[in-house]
């Protein structure tokens, strides 16, 4: 960990450390041909994670999947490294770059390893951006600090009823005299859950008032959240799911993030911006099978005399699959921009996030079969990615929320 640090400027990547680091930063040439022309700053961070899979990611990804687990040392070299805060103002301790530079790292971790870069991109897109959006200065001079240094968020919002249709949750929160509250219930799948220490969870007030009496709150571990159960996935099986049990959990009322009765809004714009995220993942989890795959068919494995890559039989539907993760990666970084430049993302965030699960599928499978006996063994971990994939038609909302997100704005445009 301390090479790591010291190839990447000796210290964690805060804003001002980034200024040097994107100095001296060369453009790379893949996405040369390409309109995708990436800051100097979102390089930087690429650079940095780069070298970060090299070091630390890919020599534990067998073990991570093995064990379910990704190891603490890990995460924390996750914080020290600065790549837990790359939106957080640097007032707070991040580094106060761009969303696109947020997603970039997520998109680079995911070529290695897709449960270090969710574990990565629900800390980052959700939580730390949720606090920092709605939080108080209260909230926000407490908690930044520590989820850009040390403490893993997770974001608490599905239930065993209430999954797409997350307003139907049952945790209930009441209010004291003194206007704290008393939370009660229980979440499922939540990721980060087993490790978190800091949760934005959603309860409800006032079920009279159905999802308008939705309220987030932040909370800490240590006030009485439980992990009742860790989960075991088909892939990124090293990232924790949790089922979460909060019994009579007391949060004081400076803990409400955002306004009273308006969670329901804050769950949509962050799970809206969290779908770029997913995008992200996916395009990674495709280029990272891409890559290794296609290396293997034009390096390593010869059959009737030729590397196999040669067959034209395969260079087509390598063509095919190179064409797909590229159209994937535009709608991402194209969602990523409208972002950045405080436009209006939904259709692009959801249409990013349908196509890139579906490439990343399309991808990691072929990368099998290009691989052949080698490809399906767990020896090269190429089947790991074909696992992992799965997860992006499902959470952060389904492929048909997704097609029903579209579906309803495309409708709103021709009525
Ligand atoms: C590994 C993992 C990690 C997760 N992490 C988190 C987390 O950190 N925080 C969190 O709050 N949640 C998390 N989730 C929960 C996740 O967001 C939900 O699983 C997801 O939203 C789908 O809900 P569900 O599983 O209840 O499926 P259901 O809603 O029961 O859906 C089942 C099927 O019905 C379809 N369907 C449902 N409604 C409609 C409709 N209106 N129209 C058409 N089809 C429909 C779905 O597309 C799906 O195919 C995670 C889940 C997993 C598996």
């Amino acid at each position: 960990m301390q090479r790591l640090l010291l190839r990447s400027g000796g210290a964690r990547l805060t804003a001002s450390r980034l200024a040097a680091a994107t100095y001296r930063v060369t453009r790379r040439s893949t996405h040369s041909g390409s309109i995708l022309q990436f800051s100097d700053e979102v390089e930087a961070f690429r650079d940095v994670v780069s070298r970060f899979n090299n070091d630390l990611v890919a020599p534990n990804i067998s073990s991570m999947d093995a064990e379910e687990k990704i190891p603490s040392t890990l995460v924390d070299a996750l914080f020290e490294t600065g790549l837990m805060a790359v939106e957080t103002p640097e007032e707070y301790g991040g580094a106060g770059a761009s969303f696109t530079a947020a997603v970039a790292v997520v998109e680079e971790l995911a070529k290695c390893d897709a449960s270090v870069s969710v574990l990565n991109d629900v800390h980052n897109t959700l939580v730390s951006t949720c606090v920092r959006k709605w939080g108080s200065e209260y909230i926000k001079d407490t908690y930044l600090p520590q989820l850009a240094t040390s403490k893993l968020g997770a974001f608490a919002l599905s239930e065993p009823g209430a999954g797409s249709d997350a307003f139907a949750l049952k945790t209930r929160a009441r209010k004291l005299a003194d206007g704290d509250f008393v939370l009660n219930g229980g979440k499922m799948w939540i990721t980060n859950g087993g490790e978190a220490e800091i949760f934005v969870v959603f309860a409800n007030a006032e079920p009279e008032k159905g999802h308008r009496g939705i309220t987030a709150f932040v909370v800490e571990k240590p006030w009485g959240i439980k992990v009742v159960k860790k989960e075991h996935k088909l892939g990124i099986r090293a990232s924790s799911t949790a089922v979460l049990a909060l019994d009579d959990v007391h949060v004081p009322a400076e803990n409400v993030l955002g306004e009273y009765g308006k969670g329901y809004r804050i769950a949509i714009e962050c799970l809206n911006e969290g779908r770029i995220g997913i995008a992200a993942q996916m395009t990674g989890i495709a280029q990272g099978a891409f890559d290794r795959a296609v290396s293997y068919v034009y390096q390593d494995r010869k059959q009737f005399g030729k590397f196999v890559g040669e067959f034209q039989g395969m260079q087509f539907q390598i063509a095919q699959i190179a064409t797909e993760i590229e159209a994937a990666r535009l709608l991402l970084y194209n969602a990523a921009a409208i972002k950045d430049a405080g436009g209006d993302f939904v259709k692009e965030a959801a249409m990013a996030k349908l196509y890139a699960s579906q490439v990343a599928e399309r991808a990691a499978s072929k990368a099998i079969e290009w691989m052949g006996g080698v490809g399906f063994t767990r020896e090269e971990s190429v089947e790991k990615y074909y696992r992992d994939a799965k997860i992006g038609a499902i959470y952060e909302g389904t492929s048909n929320i997704q097609l029903q997100t579209i579906a309803k704005l495309i409708q709103k445009e021709y009525s």
